[in-house]
């Protein structure tokens, strides 16, 4: 592990167990997860996109060891500079990282307990790991409001006389009150009107430089993350298919998966008209995934060879761009508005 990457994530594999029957025996395993390996460097925002279900938010609660992983490692440098296989360590242990791994959730609605007031949801994690009490702790919660736009004054509301973005900035609070390094961003934008996403997406920007934040950003939208992202993964089916630089990623597709989705983007420039890619038939289970590539069934370029018996596995084709496509090298694949 490098000196500049804050999480390294090897083989990660989540599976669930399906049972059945009176005695609950074990008949099967949803591949939630299936051998996810990515880096992120300091300050750096990674986007995590794909279709519901894919798998992304799973690894999110997995990183944070939410979850216990069923294999693989997530080596995470602290703040002191030491590195932690944060998928061994005993429960115990976990404490001091949860002050510098956070998490903030998609619904503003759900996650924030309605009959507390925005000093007490704010101030909890502050008195839950001994922070701050009493005047010091008000005076952080007025301060956490402050940085993500929200009076202080209305400390003593509760979250139901708040708007949606507003309710967000409350979540986001709450999530920075403990100075994190690491953050994972659960479709933080998903729940909000379009107007209020910009908003939320440009306080998330800001407060990454000022606190020099690192993200891993969690949408199944590519439009949402591809401004705020550095360099983008794309999962389906419990795997990533294609990463790269985010621009690249837009501009070029490798993985015929990534094309549709880039298809869906709106181009910037309204002069450039994009074909949208309708993918046909549906995400295949992760619990019996296909044979081959995980994609074939759906994909458009599939040959009836390797596509259909061997599962290509994610190369680095270009210096930082990395793809699992037996055909990547030989098709020509539209990026945005192409
Ligand atoms: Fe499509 Fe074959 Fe590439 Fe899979 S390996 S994405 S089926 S072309």
């Amino acid at each position: 592990m490098s000196d500049e990457y804050i999480l390294e994530v090897s083989n990660l594999r989540q599976y669930f167990p399906i049972r059945s029957g009176f005695l609950q025996r074990v008949v099967g395993q949803i591949k939630a997860v299936d051998g996810v390996s990515f880096a992120v460097k300091q300050n750096e925002v990674l986007g995590l996109v794909g279709e519901s279900g894919c798998g992304k938010t799973t690894v999110g609660r997995t990183v944070l060891r939410l979850y216990d992983p069923t294999a693989g490692e997530i080596w995470y440098r602290t703040r002191s500079g030491e590195r932690v296989n944060v998928a061994q360590l005993p429960p115990g242990e976990l404490k001091p990282l949860r002050r510098e791994m956070r998490m903030i959730f998609q619904d503003p609605f759900s996650s924030l307990n309605p009959r507390r007031t925005v000093k007490e949801l704010i101030g909890e994690p502050l008195q839950i790991h001994r922070v701050a009490r009493g005047r010091a702790l008000e005076e952080r919660v007025a301060q956490l409001m402050a940085e993500v736009g929200l009076d202080p004054a209305y400390m003593e509301r509760y979250p139901h006389e708040f708007s949606g973005g507003q309710r967000q900035r409350i979540g986001i609070a709450r999530t920075l009150s403990l100075s994190p390094r690491l953050i994972i961003a659960d479709e933080p934008v998903s729940a909000l009107d379009v107007s209020v996403q910009a908003q939320v997406l440009n306080l998330l920007q800001s407060l990454k430089d000022e606190f020099g934040l690192t993200l891993l950003f969690i949408a199944h939208d590519l439009s949402v993350v591809e401004h705020i992202s550095d360099r983008i993964a794309v999962m389906y089916v419990g795997k990533i298919v294609e990463m790269a630089p985010a621009e690249e990623l837009l501009r070029r597709p490798l993985h015929p998966y990534a094309e549709a989705l880039v298809s869906a983007v709106p181009p910037a420039d309204p002069d450039l008209q994009s074909r949208r890619i309708i993918l046909e038939g549906d995400v295949p289970s992760p619990a019996n995934p296909p044979a081959g590539c995980v994609f074939h069934p759906r994909c458009r370029y599939a040959n009836s060879g390797s596509c259909r018996t061997v599962e290509p596995p994610l190369q680095e084709v270009e210096p930082g761009h990395f793809v699992a496509c037996h055909l990547a090298k030989e098709l020509h694949l539209a990026g945005i508005g192409g």
